[in-house]
């Protein structure tokens, strides 16, 4: 499932390649894909237009265009984005083959290449002029300040806080699993009791895990997620790994490290 590596990765693909090209025709034809758009709504706006900038927030991403409404593009849970046959987004996801049948959303160029959301899932989103308003600052660049305002308060597990998209933007499961990990600290623990270093220590581990991903190609890359099974151990102590379900998802930690709950 994309997470904010992921979703990255398609903003810097989408900024590398598909900037400063102008759309001549926009199939907008999936009406649940591009809710609450009726078909050739999205067209109308779009075509005649150029992209000129791609942003992201979180797991949020939004391209701008010269002049017409700004294009908002989710890759929900299994989505990818692909310009002229080279792809970014979930990298387990089962979309290869070119099968145009997952394709939810295609912009078209007038030099003749494309821009296309390839989703088997269905359940990314293509929306003109997205709200941000329910996200919280993205968790790659959250100060320091505002990490400590907003993850350390309420008595909510720490996993489920950091997961919340309105405290913080980007982290889904496997990206708060490694953090927790790398930072030692139990994804039970109450956020509010976090101490001033714990949470400084969790706002570089979320960071620097968040780097790697990027780097390395997705959350699936991260030190301790290949331990996250049955009868797994921990990479740096060899304990054996405990799992639970914290925040209605299924969690893993080394229980001999990562200790406050
Ligand atoms: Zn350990």
């Amino acid at each position: 499932m994309p997470e904010l590596p992921e979703v990255e990765r398609a903003r810097a693909l989408i900024e590398a390649h598909a900037l400063g090209r102008e759309i001549a025709e926009v199939d907008d034809t999936d009406t649940y894909v591009c809710r609450p758009h009726a078909p050739g709504e999205i067209d109308d706006a779009l075509t005649g237009t150029t992209l000129v900038a791609a942003h992201r927030r979180g797991k949020t991403m939004w391209v701008e265009t010269d002049g017409g409404p700004v294009l908002g593009l989710h890759l929900g849970m299994a989505g990818k984005i692909v310009v002229d046959g080279a792809e970014a987004g979930d990298p387990k996801a089962d979309n290869n083959g070119l099968n145009p049948v997952w394709d939810r959303f295609t912009v078209r160029f007038a030099d003749g290449g494309t821009l296309i959301l390839r989703d088997k899932r269905r359940l990314g989103r293509a929306v003109l002029d997205p709200s941000l308003d329910n996200l919280g600052p993205d968790a790659a660049e959250i100060t320091r300040p505002a990490f400590h305002e907003r993850v350390g308060r309420g008595s909510a597990p720490i996993k489920a806080r950091i997961m919340d998209q309105s405290v913080l933007a980007g982290v889904g499961n496997l990206l708060a699993d490694e953090a927790l990990w790398r930072a030692r600290i139990s994804p039970l623990h109450p956020a509010e009791s976090l101490s001033g270093e714990e949470l400084d220590a969790l706002r570089r581990a979320i960071r620097a895990a968040t780097r790697s991903a990027i780097r390395k190609g997705g959350v699936h890359t991260g030190d301790v997620i290949a331990s996250r099974r049955r009868g797994g151990s921990c990479p740096r102590c060899g304990a054996e790994m405990t799992r639970a379900t914290v925040g209605g998802r299924t969690t893993w930690w080394c229980p001999a490290e990562q200790r406050g709950s």
